[in-house]
């Protein structure tokens, strides 16, 4: 497993009349090494210096020529494919047709806002969060009478519905025999023994998962006496009454059968789930749905969410993910999709990068970014996909494009007029007025076919 104390080096060897260098690049993780292979760079005279740079556990390795040019932009891809077999191996179980663990692709999920009886708008804002990317959605279901609502949102969804249950195990049982393909529970409220024979012998007969979902807004009264009596560390006290009362529930269920179970071990204080998060998944194979929970409102539940979700990523922790916000829901997807290209998990297509502005800047480059933006947004919308690229927006001829040299596309402004870069290469100059037509002709080329 990897952790924050990973670090790299890199060395190369050659001359300027061998027909390439040898570089090693070596990776380490926990004092060992986990990745070390050679690395066969194409034949340059002059190229003498060698750049090694670590971003959280992602290696990038760029071999620049003496006069500023990169020539090589690291093969990152295939050591994000090897940092991704890092991963914490999990046991998989199945949400409907969507695959969780066991090193399936790390899912994002969200949770319908509405009223669930009303399945009609229950089931628009599924179809639209759907289209949004969402791969799996959570309804509540707070009382019987929504149970034959949820039956038809169940059975119409385009993708697996899990139902999410609190204090009444009968609530999960109908949910079951509505066909729902999985349910959350929360320890902290879904009863003893009893019930939890009762609620397995469904699981079991109907052959779906459940969601342990320890929450540190909904510990049992006993957990909650701890964490007030605990004299240091408040945040451990919390994770360690999360880790407490969902490995609790995990043995429960095991003894009464069931083996497709999911823990989420989720606070509002970052530290107290990520601590709770680690320690877990040190104890178990079960698959992890990571988040912080009732993180806060669009800009800061973002944050919290980014750093808490983003470091377990990172060192490996999480099959599926929400975003939890008090926002609108597509706000948590989107979060959650950027999360995960931001944690190397997913590659966006099209990547956007662009420069923050400064005393250079001679357009308006806000503006430029938005409609660049939106063109981007509506092609994919009109169900055309983008191949694996970088898009630059710069804001200055003088440093753009070597700010942003391995983009595949790039806008630099100048007084009047812009240019169009091509890895780092100047292409076009055309009139401001003209800027964008011209932008937007190339930027077909990295549209699929
Ligand atoms: S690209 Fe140019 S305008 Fe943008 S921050 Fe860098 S120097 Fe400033």
């Amino acid at each position: 497993m990897a952790s924050a104390t990973a670090s790299f080096t890199t060395y190369a060897t050659g001359s300027f009349i061998q027909h390439a260098f040898s570089v090693l690049k070596i990776l380490v993780a926990n004092g060992k090494v986990v990745l070390q292979e050679p690395l066969r760079l194409p034949t340059t005279s002059k190229t003498n210096l060698i750049e090694g740079r670590m971003t959280g556990f992602l290696f990038n390795l760029s071999l620049t020529h003496r006069y500023g040019r990169n020539i090589l932009r690291s093969d990152s891809l295939k050591l994000l494919d090897q940092l991704d077999a890092m991963r914490k191996k999990t046991r998989q179980i199945m949400i409907g047709s969507v695959a969780v663990g066991g090193g399936a692709p790390i899912s994002v999920q969200s949770m319908t806002k509405t009223d669930t009886g009303d399945a009609d708008a229950t089931l628009a804002q599924i179809a639209q969060l759907a289209s949004a990317g969402c791969q799996i959605i959570r309804v509540a279901v707070p009382s019987k009478s929504v149970i034959k609502a949820f039956a038809e949102i169940a059975s119409s969804s385009p993708i697996p519905v899990i139902a999410d249950i609190h204090f009444d195990y009968r609530l999960a049982i109908a949910s079951i025999e509505a066909k729902a393909h999985a349910v959350r529970i929360n320890p902290g409220n879904i009863g003893g023994e009893k019930e939890l024979e009762a609620l397995s012998r469904a699981l079991i007969d109907y052959g779906i998962p459940v969601r342990i979902g320890a929450n540190s807004g909904s510990l049992s009264e006993k957990q909650r006496r701890k964490i007030a009596a605990s004299v240091s560390d408040r945040h451990e006290a919390m994770a360690a009454a999360l880790v407490d009362s969902a490995l609790e529930q995990c043995r429960m269920l095991e003894r009464f059968g069931v083996e497709k179970i999911k823990v989420s071990l989720k606070a509002s204080s970052v530290l107290s789930s990520v601590i709770a998060y680690r320690r877990f998944s040190r104890l178990s194979d079960y698959p992890l749905h990571v988040g912080i929970t009732e993180a806060g409102s669009l800009y800061s539940g973002i944050i919290k969410s980014s750093v808490g979700i983003g470091a377990l990523l990172l060192e490996g922790i999480g099959d599926t993910l929400r975003v939890s916000l008090s926002a609108d829901p597509l706000e948590e997807l989107r979060a959650a999709i950027a999360i995960l290209e931001a944690a190397g998990l997913r590659r966006p297509r099209p990547e956007i990068v662009s420069c923050p502005t400064c005393g250079r800047t001679k357009v308006n480059l806000l503006e430029i970014l938005d409609k660049v933006e939106k063109r981007i947004e509506e092609t994919k919308k009109n169900g055309r996909k983008f191949k694996e690229c970088k898009i630059a927006i710069m804001g200055c001829a003088v440093n753009g494009p070597g700010e942003a040299s391995d983009a595949d596309l790039g806008i630099a402004g100048a007084s009047g007029f812009g240019a169009i870069f091509k890895k780092g290469v100047l292409v076009n100059k055309v009139p401001e007025a003209e800027l964008l037509d011209s932008f937007f002709s190339e930027l077909e080329a990295l549209v699929e076919n």
